[in-house]
């Protein structure tokens, strides 16, 4: 073996879960085929769930130091969401994609982790012991288990086979990157009446503190390739027939088009290889939801990878994967293909669906349905189906992120080890036999106990015996 765990892509999924790999003492090989970093501007910012996982690594203070990324309201479907700071401690932030990368990309390099570049996988066969892949250049490389981070047009996904099934791409439309003037007070998501439509979020700010947007342009032709080049003439017609010239465009820093394809694969885990992020799941940007997703299928894997490599994972743990991230990955794309409905991507016109997306916006000024929606767009509403999520309401959730006088209960999950919370001090003696793979925090914490994976899930909590639940997640007793 070269490696115990070869991870094929260096995007924010990749890196995501080359650290997880790092922190689980696993040896790791981050490959991919560019010979540098992507500066290409694509997922704007960072939802509350991920902000809670980089926050149990002790990653979230350095990430939001690296410059302004300001607290912004999400939205469903171009309908702002209102900040929830009594739901979320963490609100969503304006943190874009090649911030982060950027950001791992070091972090990962202070640990003597560096991506190989130029590194094309083009071939690999897998066998009981490992797998071996083989790149452009004929070099080969074998893992015991291989992650497949490599993208929407996963060559990984094509080697094994896999099902993707979905919808194939039926329009484009034009994301853009854009200083504008005369947008207050901004108008989130408008129509003029020959089918021109625009979307415009927050995207932090430039440099020189300016503020930045993404514009989403659709237009009367939404069945231009996804190759054709945006032109600036184009995003300046798109904004005058939207907005007439009240608004301006200042500067165009980068623009493309995208498409509505919507898939996802049918099965997360094919032997000893995983398919995670774009590579297992492909959507509408909408709320950065591609970006975070993947980012928590590598937190979902790492620690089970490492489980397994360390051969303490309970033999069906690495099922767990697809079992529960599958679910969370097929409710993003149902909410896509809602929101993309309701902003009539399409430019349809069709009165049902105005009138439908009408009656929605009534009713997200509902507080009960913005904390749905805001549940759903920052990843907190994910509930991972385990033994015990039909019994107890916390079970299958994100730990609850309390303080416990001496630490939040997020910081607890730094070593990536698992947490029994015992604030009776009544488990000592049960966890004994876990306490390489276990810590437990007595007295002090002013809580119900419960048990949390690495991943920061809780996995039991209750008053019974937490013995089977450390079986079931951790393996045999020393
Ligand atoms: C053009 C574009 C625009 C987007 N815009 C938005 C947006 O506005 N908002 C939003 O939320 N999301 C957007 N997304 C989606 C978001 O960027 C993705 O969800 C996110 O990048 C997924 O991360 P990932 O690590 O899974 O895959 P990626 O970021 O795609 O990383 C995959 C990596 O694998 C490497 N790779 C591919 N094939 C191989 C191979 N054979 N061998 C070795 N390496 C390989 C690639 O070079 C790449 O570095 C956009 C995506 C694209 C492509």
């Amino acid at each position: 073996m070269d490696t115990d765990v070869l991870i094929v892509g260096a995007g924010p999924t990749g890196m995501t879960l080359a650290n997880e790999l790092l922190l689980a003492g696993v040896s790791t090989v981050l490959v991919d085929r560019l010979p540098q970093r992507s500066d290409l501007s694509r997922a704007g910012g960072v939802q509350s769930r991920t902000l809670e996982a980089l926050d149990q690594r002790d990653l979230l203070e350095p990430l939001l130091a690296t410059g302004d990324h300001p607290a912004t309201t999400g939205h469903f479907a171009g309908i702002p969401l209102p900040l929830q700071p009594e739901r979320h401690r963490l609100p969503w932030r304006a943190v874009p994609q090649v911030v982060i990368e950027g950001f791992f990309e070091q972090h990962l390099a202070e640990h003597g982790l560096h991506a190989r570049r130029n590194h094309e996988l083009v071939g690999l066969a897998q066998d009981d012991d490992g797998v071996t892949a083989t790149f452009a250049d004929g070099a080969a490389l074998r893992g015991r288990h291989l992650v497949a981070a490599d993208g929407a047009h996963s060559t990984v996904r094509s080697l094994v086979r896999a099902e993707f099934p979905g919808q194939p791409g039926t329009l484009t439309i034009v994301s853009a990157d854009v200083r504008l003037g005369g947008v207050d007070p901004l108008t989130s998501h408008t129509w003029n009446e020959d089918g021109h439509w625009a979307a415009l979020f927050p995207l932090g700010t430039d440099p020189q503190g300016r503020p930045l947007r993404r514009l989403v342009l659709g237009g009367p032709d939404r069945s231009r390739p996804r190759e054709d080049p945006v032109t600036e003439d184009e995003v300046r017609r798109g904004l005058n027939a939207v907005f007439g010239t009240r608004v301006r465009l200042l500067e165009l820093r980068y623009a493309r088009r995208i498409t509505n394809a919507s898939r996802q694969a049918a099965q997360y885990r094919h032997g000893r290889v995983f398919l995670a992020g774009d590579a297992a799941h492909v959507h509408l940007p909408l709320g950065a939801q591609g970006m975070n997703t993947g980012m928590q299928d590598a937190f979902n894997l790492g620690w089970k990878l490492g489980a397994a490599v360390h051969g303490w994972a309970p033999e069906d743990l690495l099922d767990t994967y697809h079992a529960e991230r599958h679910p969370a990955g097929a409710a993003v794309l149902r909410n896509v293909r809602a929101q993309s409905l309701l902003m009539d991507w399409a430019g349809s016109r069709d009165p049902d669906v105005l009138a439908a997306r009408e009656i929605f916006t009534d009713m997200a000024r509902i507080p009960d349905v913005q904390h749905h929606l805001a549940d759903l767009m920052s990843g907190m509403a994910v509930r991972y189906p385990m033994p015990g999520a039909d019994t107890h309401p916390l079970v299958g959730r994100p730990a609850p992120d309390l303080d416990l006088g001496t630490a939040r209960t997020h910081e607890l999950l730094r070593s990536g080890r698992g947490v029994l919370l015992d604030p009776a001090d009544t488990f000592a003696e049960a966890v004994g036999p876990w306490s390489d793979r276990v810590d437990r925090v007595g007295q002090g914490s002013d809580t119900e106990p419960m048990l949390v994976r690495p991943d920061g899930y809780v996995c039991w909590a209750g008053a019974d015996d937490p013995e089977p639940a450390l079986a079931r997640w951790f393996g045999e007793p020393r």
